[in-house]
């Protein structure tokens, strides 16, 4: 790891609580996903230490929510800056423990680098409201607090733009927090915690914690102390934290998965929009939740779409993330992968055509093909399921209504692409979908100006925009009565 890095420091294998690099009560591996090799180790924390750091956390949130806005924002806009000229380590990094290729993994440092400044600037601007009396001699109004210490726990696909965009509006509000990566992904974030430090955000305000997920969790989820819950990963996971929210009856804001349909309009040029289909589907290797999941295209034009697609899935490099002719990197693990075929078995098994992209039998065992599935029919769990892998899925409809239905036929509701030219059938696309975002022929729709999140089963809350600030604070009114 050392020999990618400018600023060895920034490769820190301790947790951070306290303002403090602690160890743990045992050591996990971290691998790199493209070679398998052990880039490092993590500590584990004990549930003791977990508990510790809560407290730790709670004690801080009280001074930081006590400095002025503008010492926050400061503080926060060191962060950014220190971010933004550590990009090619953490970058590095990225690559190296998540598999993405440099050039997403550069976007990525410089995406989650955004809400920090954003919100550093949003925060000056959270206004309370003043409400016209309904009682004689009284005034009322509201005001915006800091709900308190905050947990976010993250997934392994953006191991770094989790966190900060998550963090930012929580530490610009006055929270702290207690971040929980991924284990497949800690240094990313322990290196966000390094800068934090260096960055004069005081002690126990940024804290990440790793250990043993289920513990770490309930420990975080059983806690009176934590008020909020952030959670970014799978659907199955974030409805295990609600569950254990319940209890102490927690402010959760949950991002989970998604199924997004990318529909064809009928006035749509073909080959713009097989391009725009590639990006939207192999991005991050298809382990992103806004990721193309089925590509819906008018039967008549369905064999011109499969043949153009086809075509710019051959010319995709598939190897290293870190050399510069990769255009998708490893999966995650050798289980994404044994998950990733079993999607392609199963589809083959009911009737489909897979057409296979090209893959090099020297590359690791994490590496999958990009493929792409013909022949869709519902019962086949590439329709059903979010597949988070380079697997494209290219199903024909005959109207539009049948289009917005099988792209609503998901538990999920996070997001959906829409390409073609008609106003009026975009409309109703627009309208017809069950989903939080929708991106009209643009496959970029994320940053920090918008309300990210989801509905259906894709979650709960939304996060950047002027709206991320509210999953991290409360409204108080109060009346002054007697006047
Ligand atoms: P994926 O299946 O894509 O890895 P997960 O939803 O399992 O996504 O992981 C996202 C985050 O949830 C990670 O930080 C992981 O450690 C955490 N996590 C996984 N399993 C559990 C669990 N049983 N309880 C609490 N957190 C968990």
């Amino acid at each position: 790891v050392l020999a990618y890095l400018d600023d060895q420091r920034l490769f820190r294998q301790l947790a951070y609580c306290n303002g403090k690099w602690v160890n743990g009560d045992a050591d996990t591996p971290v691998m790199n996903p493209a070679t398998g090799e052990i880039l490092g180790y993590t500590a584990s924390l004990s549930a003791a230490q977990v508990n510790q750091t809560i407290d730790d956390a709670q004690a801080a949130f009280h001074l930081w929510r006590a400095e002025s806005v503008e010492t926050r924002a400061e503080r926060l806009m060191q962060w950014h800056d220190l971010v933004m000229d550590n990009q090619h380590d953490l970058a590095h990094l990225m690559v190296l423990e998540q598999g993405k290729t440099l050039r997403e993994a550069e976007g990525e440092i410089a995406y989650g680098a955004s809400f920090i400044r954003w919100f550093a600037e949003e925060a000056k601007r959270v206004y309370g409201d003043t409400m016209p009396s309904h009682i004689p001699n009284a005034h009322l109004a509201t005001l915006r607090e800091p709900i308190g210490v905050a947990a976010l726990i993250t997934p392994w696909n953006f191991p770094s733009a989790m966190i900060t965009r998550k963090a930012a509006a929580a530490l610009a509000i006055g929270c702290s927090v207690i971040v929980k990566p991924a284990e497949e992904t800690p240094f990313s974030a322990l290196a966000l915690a390094e800068l934090a430090e260096r960055a004069g955000i005081p002690a126990g305000v940024f804290n990440v914690i790793m250990g043993d997920a289920p513990m770490v969790s309930t420990q975080l989820c059983q806690s009176d102390k934590v008020k909020a819950m952030s959670f970014t990963g799978s659907t199955r996971v974030g409805r295990l934290l609600l569950e254990q929210s319940a209890h102490t009856v927690k402010k959760c804001a949950m991002e989970l998965g998604g199924n997004a349909p990318f529909i064809v309009l009928p006035d749509m040029d073909i080959q713009q929009a097989a391009r725009a289909a590639i990006d939207a589907k192999f991005q991050t290797s298809g382990q992103d939740c806004l990721a193309a999941n089925k590509i819906l295209v008018p039967r008549d034009k369905y064999q011109a779409f499969v043949d153009a697609f086809a075509a710019l899935m051959d010319e995709l490099e598939v190897g290293n993330g870190l050399l510069p002719s990769t255009d998708i990197g490893p999966l995650i693990s050798s289980r994404a992968v044994d998950k990733a075929q079993a999607l392609v078995d199963d589809a083959i098994a009911k009737g489909a055509t897979v057409i296979g992209g090209k893959l090099n039998p020297n590359l690791g065992e994490n590496f999958f093909a990009p493929t792409l599935v013909t022949k869709v029919t519902p019962d086949m769990l590439v329709y059903q399921e979010e597949t988070f892998c380079p697997v494209a899925v290219v199903i024909a409809y005959d109207d539009l209504d049948q289009a917005i239905a099988m792209g609503n036929d998901t538990e999920y509701g996070l997001a959906a692409y829409v390409y073609g030219n008609d106003i009026r059938d975009i409309w109703r696309c627009l309208r017809g979908l069950e989903v939080g975002m929708v991106s009209v022929n643009s496959v970029k729709m994320t940053g920090h100006p918008i309300p990210f999140g989801g509905v259906k089963q894709s979650g709960l809350g939304r996060e950047g925009s002027r709206y991320g600030i509210d999953e991290f604070s409360e409204i108080k009114y109060y009346c002054l009565g007697g006047l």
